[in-house]
């Protein structure tokens, strides 16, 4: 598959050295104008790119960043815009804000976005007084900015022609690039995490850990979660790079996240004190963080649907290895696996989560848009889901035949009821039950977290 990223599709060829001087001219021009017409200190946002192609895709996601954060200073510091110009093309692009504070204190928190991390170096934010004089950075006590390349005064090398076009321009992109890059990454991340908070505050959930239990559980509780919920945060940003990186086939995907997912249950471990909370759930949410990752990485569209077919083709592989007879000791997914046919978490995820799909996720956006709580819609969410999933976890511990009266119980309640308060009592009884009958459907509370975490990243139609 031929694929092209973001930045190296240009919108428009580079401007001359003509052009650039005009377009300075007119922007001198432009400032000259707004200190006359408003009689106000003046802020010139432009950024620092070198060469001749300063209009790309890239480049302009740069600036509306650098838009926001001035928006949000200003903001913050109560001063109010008076008027705001922007001049965007081929030569760049510069915005323009008339604002009524004075000149020094406004150059104070301008200078405090530039230096406040990578993306703050390509911008350029000049504030000038009423009449016209810049505010330096010597004037409120900084230091001059330095060189992208070297590290030396930046005026020093751009004058003396320091470094060759190219290499700035490389660094340039690189810095946008990973700053966008690691913002995404720390999205999607960010969702994982509070969907696995929300599947195991969910309560009641029959036979498994909540806000009011262990469930069918004596080794761990909600605080076991925590601790790894917490362990696991940095590791799914891991993932999401992982497809970030990766160029090629993504059936080959899998090989190149396996050590993130070795480093992620040896984090679980160790913050469980050797206690499994959620094996199952890293392979499902690494995949779905994965499939994220390398549909932005490779500028491909990056709807639910190709998401999931994303996530069937990268977990292809750990299908195949359910087939081989396993190793070491056989897992749940294994065991369920070679006595059942049940494929669990991996076949889940190579089948693009048909269930979620299906099932789960419209449940709850329905449920969600008729008024329900998190919590509430989440209890529905995983009775539909114990009824209908041949949940691996549940069958290892109570076998296949106690398993299979629970669902159709399960089921004949639910075509029963659909009244959120009756539902929760269902849960609430079939806790005991469950309990008393050592199952737990962990399996199921996977796809739910998994649901969640979709539902957090494409919330449907309003
Ligand atoms: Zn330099």
């Amino acid at each position: 598959m031929a694929v092209r990223r973001e930045e190296e599709m240009p919108e428009e060829s580079p401007a001359t050295l003509k052009e650039i001087l005009y377009a300075r001219e007119l922007r001198a021009n432009c400032q000259r104008r707004l200190l006359a017409e408003f009689g106000r200190p003046l802020i010139s946002f432009t950024l620092n790119i070198t060469g001749g192609r300063k209009a790309f895709p890239l480049a302009e996601r740069t600036f509306r960043e650098g838009k926001r954060l001035i928006a949000r200073e200003l903001e913050r510091a109560g001063i109010p815009v008076a008027v705001y110009r922007e001049d965007c093309g081929r030569t760049g692009y510069a915005g323009f804000y008339a604002v009524d504070a004075g000149a020094e204190r406004v150059k104070r928190l301008t200078a405090a976005i530039e230096e406040s991390g990578p993306l703050g170096r390509l911008f350029d934010i000049d504030v000038l007084r009423r009449d016209g004089t810049k505010v330096s950075r010597e004037d409120i006590g900084l230091p001059e900015r330095t060189c992208l390349i070297c590290g030396k005064p930046a005026l020093l090398c751009s004058r003396s022609a320091a470094h060759p076009v190219e290499e700035v321009v490389r660094k340039t992109q690189e810095i946008m690039r990973s700053c966008f890059q690691e913002q995404y990454a720390g999205r999607v991340a960010q969702s994982a995490v509070r969907a696995m908070l929300y599947e195991v505050a969910v309560t009641p959930k029959p036979g498994l850990v909540d806000r009011e239990g262990n469930g069918a559980h004596r080794d761990m509780d909600i605080f076991t979660f925590f601790d790894s919920i917490s362990a696991l945060a940095p590791c799914f940003r891991r993932f999401v790079q992982e497809g970030l990186d990766f160029r090629g086939e993504p059936r080959k995907l899998l090989a190149s996240c396996r050590y993130s997912g070795l480093l992620a249950e040896d984090a679980m471990f160790r913050a469980t004190g050797g206690v499994n909370t959620h094996k199952g759930l890293i392979f499902s949410l690494g995949v779905l963080c994965a499939a994220m990752g390398y549909l932005h990485g490779n500028g491909l569209p990056e709807d639910m649907d190709a998401v999931l077919e994303a996530c069937s083709e990268i977990a292809a592989p750990a299908r195949g290895e359910l087939e081989k007879a396993p190793k070491g000791p056989p897992t749940h997914g294994e065991k369920a696996y070679s006595e059942c046919g049940f494929s669990g978490a991996r076949g889940e995820a190579a089948k693009g989560f048909p269930h979620v799909k299906s099932i789960a996720l419209p449940l709850l956006r329905s449920l969600r848009k008729a008024g329900l709580s998190p919590n509430d819609a989440g209890v529905a969410v995983l009775l539909h889901l114990i009824s209908r999933v041949d949940d691996t976890n549940a069958v290892s511990r109570s076998g296949l035949a106690t398993y299979r009266a629970v669902q159709s119980e399960v089921q004949k309640c639910l075509s029963e009821t659909s009244e959120p308060k009756e539902l929760l009592n269902l849960a609430r009884g079939l806790n005991e039950k469950f309990i008393s009958l050592n199952i737990s459907p962990g399996g199921c509370a996977d796809l739910l977290a998994v649901t969640f975490f979709l539902s957090f990243l494409f919330p449907g139609p309003q």
